[in-house]
């Protein structure tokens, strides 16, 4: 039987980010991809024209069906939109015992919010605590502590360790925010640095999923009961392919997919 990951996350219109991003990663992983939709994106690779946050009791009903039939290896959570949802998705999941990925979304590659900003605090309080990793970008960890963002490497693993202390098993900090050639992505649990992951910064605007993409590939790879290192440096090596790729794939005027 193939593993099986489940994604509860936005879906993208354009096909570059979100739902469509996270099923193409695990796909490409060997992974069985099953999905919860929380919010409807009209977007294109320029902008965000419009978002629908499905009703509560239909992702309850999405979650439970699916955890109610397939043998979900590991959850990977993206986009949440709403304190409704982020509260609705936190319930839904009370009895699931795997790994959770928690990847905490709030800004689109556009400039677009896809998270209200009261949700941030509601995030931090209801779910992170339940995250096995958490996969915050520079602003997304400064956002959920209250602090400015972090400049240099020892206040990245400083605000990983705090993000731990708020209750995730570990963090992920991802570099591509930051400053220099070379990005830094540090796996981060409450007694310090787990491993680091480094690669050139590419010059590409064709950047669009690299988050949902990595969060998803997490997940495929503790569904596959990889160890959390492991799952997390594949992952790293996936989208650095998928990065250096996107240019040839070229879709779109704006913030073009990576290429799965
Ligand atoms: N989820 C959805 C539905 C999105 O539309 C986006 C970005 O547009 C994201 C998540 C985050 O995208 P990225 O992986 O580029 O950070």
């Amino acid at each position: 039987m193939a593993p099986i990951a489940l994604t509860i996350a936005g879906s993208d219109s354009g096909g570059g980010a979100g739902i469509q991003a996270d099923l193409k990663a695990m796909s490409a992983l060997g992974v069985y991809g099953a999905s919860v939709i929380t919010a409807v994106t009209a977007q294109n690779t320029r902008a965000v024209t419009a978002v629908h946050g499905i009703p509560v009791d239909v992702i309850t009903a999405q979650i439970e069906a699916v955890l109610t039939d397939l043998d979900v290896g590991a959850i990977k959570i993206g986009m949440l939109a709403t304190p409704q949802i982020i509260q609705c998705v936190a319930d839904s999941i009370a009895d699931f015992d795997g790994p959770v990925i928690l990847d905490p979304v709030m800004i689109a590659k556009s400039g677009d919010a896809l998270l209200a900003e009261e949700a941030s605090q509601i995030l931090r309080d209801v779910l992170l605590p339940r995250a096995t990793v958490l996969t915050p970008n520079l602003p997304e960890a400064a956002c959920l502590l209250g602090s400015e963002s972090a400049d240099g490497l020892e206040q990245v693993i400083a605000q990983g360790q705090d993000l731990c202390a708020l209750g995730a098993g570990a963090v992920l900090m991802k570099g591509g925010h930051g400053k220099g050639d070379i990005c830094h992505d540090i796996l981060i649990s409450h007694s310090g640095v787990i491993a680091q992951f480094q690669a050139p910064r590419r010059q590409t605007r064709n950047t669009h999923g690299t988050g949902c993409t990595l969060s998803a590939s997490i997940a495929a790879g503790l569904a596959k009961s990889l160890s959390l290192t492991v799952a997390v440096a594949q992952a790293h090596d996936y989208l650095q392919g998928a990065i250096a790729q996107a240019d040839a794939l070229n879709i779109g005027q704006g913030h073009g997919p990576v290429h799965h």
